[in-house]
């Protein structure tokens, strides 16, 4: 979910171009030559793919990966996804469920696997050669929630997105195969099926709570995104920089979450959070990050995009981050130009900075209503993939575009919590400063002898006795 009309207005779409570092949106214009004037980039396209092909052994006792020509983006890009997975970290599709349906999916009304109007459907899916889908079930954040303690819906309006989109996923198993695990969504790939996994796209969806994170990972969640467009108990959300509030980084709570997340093999999704709290998070983090739908911030000044400081220490962490079609946060000046061209520069920025083991795609598709100019559905990926070949990657960079990173940080979060897990580590009980808890009623028997003077004194408590 990149915006909604609501949130657009108060928060991302307010972003100022300006950043903390005191740059404006005149002063570090980066620029990258568009794909099809670059000779240099082609021409060592020509030369990579040449070379991987002459190396190839395949090409000996293989006949359908027998040479072609490298200028044929197409045939390789098929070639590509046909063995490669291409997972996109980030669609809102479950929103639409509940925004449009009320999460009914059981009476006809939608069919997701004929042509819809929004960005997603099967149909198309599959004609974009999509390999493996992160679905979000995103809940806006409850704008009358003031403090974290206040009541909310936002809780139990997740556990429905996450029931929804186990329904669909359920309801389709010609095309789509429920995966929480890594390996699951290879072996779904060779299935012919869509692997479908669920991530939930704010902290403010767990209520502030740690027993929370631990309830919808055995859900079958598997990544939280710290913050969406409102601060919570985890972390500063990009959106409260944006509209001129200090960032404050990972609070207390967000560093127990984040340790907590790692402990259980949750992926830590970095995407939405400020500036500061991808910083505080990255250097706690015993695993490898993701940002689900990000972009360089050098390239287009919004501050929902990855700094190259923090673009740079995740390569250190070995984590991913996986470009956005999102117009204005591609092009924050110009964002009704936004095209291919301006992700394929994000995901080389990135990659020049990172290394092409750190880059991923993470569409937002069915999240806004605004995309690049020629990725206007789900349908498009192989657009951007060949668009990509164009600009010179080879196949074999390409390959950990589109899915092998995303896979291999998934691996290495799952290796690095069993680890966690056999050194004994206990569950995480922290609180947020300030939680209430109930108070029993009065003239129930104490279990601690303590207990009946330090409850009736704690301030912190709600209900009567
Ligand atoms: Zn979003």
């Amino acid at each position: 979910m990149a915006d909604t009309t609501q949130d657009g207005t108060r928060t991302e779409s307010s972003t100022p171009a300006g950043n903390e570092n005191g740059h404006g949106p005149n002063t570090s214009i980066v620029l990258h030559p568009a794909r099809r004037a670059n000779s240099g980039w082609l021409r060592n396209s020509f030369l990579a793919t040449g070379v991987a092909i002459l190396l190839s052994p395949l090409t000996l006792f293989w006949p359908s990966a027998a040479p072609i020509d490298p200028t044929d983006y197409a045939e390789r890009t098929r070639r590509v996804l046909r063995s490669t997975p291409l997972i996109d970290g980030h669609n809102d599709l479950p929103m639409m469920l509940r925004v449009e349906v009320h999460n009914r999916i059981y009476d006809g009304k939608v069919d997701l696997e004929k042509k819809l109007l929004g960005h997603t459907d099967l149909l198309r899916m599959r004609q974009g050669l999509v390999g493996g889908q992160f679905w979000s079930v995103y809940v806006d954040c409850d704008a009358n929630q003031k403090h974290f303690e206040d009541p909310s819906w936002v809780v139990r309006d997740t556990l429905e997105q996450i029931d929804v989109t186990k329904r669909f996923i359920a309801e389709h198993p010609k095309h789509l195969q429920y995966c929480d695990n890594a390996f699951c969504v290879r072996k779904a790939f060779k299935s012919g099926r869509i692997a479908s996994m669920i991530g939930i796209e704010g902290g403010h969806q767990v209520g502030g709570s740690i027993a929370s994170i631990r309830q919808v990972f055995d859900l079958g969640a598997r990544y939280i995104t710290l913050t969406h467009n409102c601060d919570n108990a985890i972390g500063t959300a990009a959106s409260t920089v944006a509209a001129g509030n200090a960032d404050e980084g990972l609070f207390k709570l967000g560093y127990s979450a984040v340790k907590e997340m790692n402990r259980l093999g949750m992926l830590v999704d970095l995407s939405h959070v400020s500036h500061q709290t991808m910083r505080d998070t990255i250097s706690v983090a015993r695993a490898p990050v993701i940002f689900s739908h990000s972009g360089a911030y050098a390239l287009s000044k919004h501050l929902r995009n990855v700094p190259d400081d923090v673009i740079r220490s995740v390569k250190q962490n070995r984590g991913v981050i996986m470009a956005n079609f999102v117009s204005k946060f591609l092009n924050v000046d110009h964002p009704d130009q936004a095209g291919i061209d301006d992700v394929v520069n994000h995901i080389f920025h990135i990659a020049e900075l990172c290394g092409w083991d750190c880059v991923g795609i993470g569409a937002d598709f069915s999240g806004t209503q605004h995309v690049a100019i020629g990725l206007g559905d789900v349908s498009k990926y192989p657009a951007l993939i060949e668009a990509v070949m164009e600009r010179g990657a080879t196949d074999e960079q390409v390959k950990m575009l589109v899915g092998d990173n995303i896979l291999r940080v998934w691996a290495e979060v799952e290796r690095a919590a069993k680890g966690i897990q056999a050194s004994g580590e206990l569950p995480v009980e922290e609180e947020y400063e300030g939680r209430k808890w109930a108070l029993g009623l009065k003239g129930d028997p104490w279990m601690l002898r303590e207990s009946a003077m330090t409850c009736v004194a704690d301030a912190n408590v709600r209900g009567a006795w």
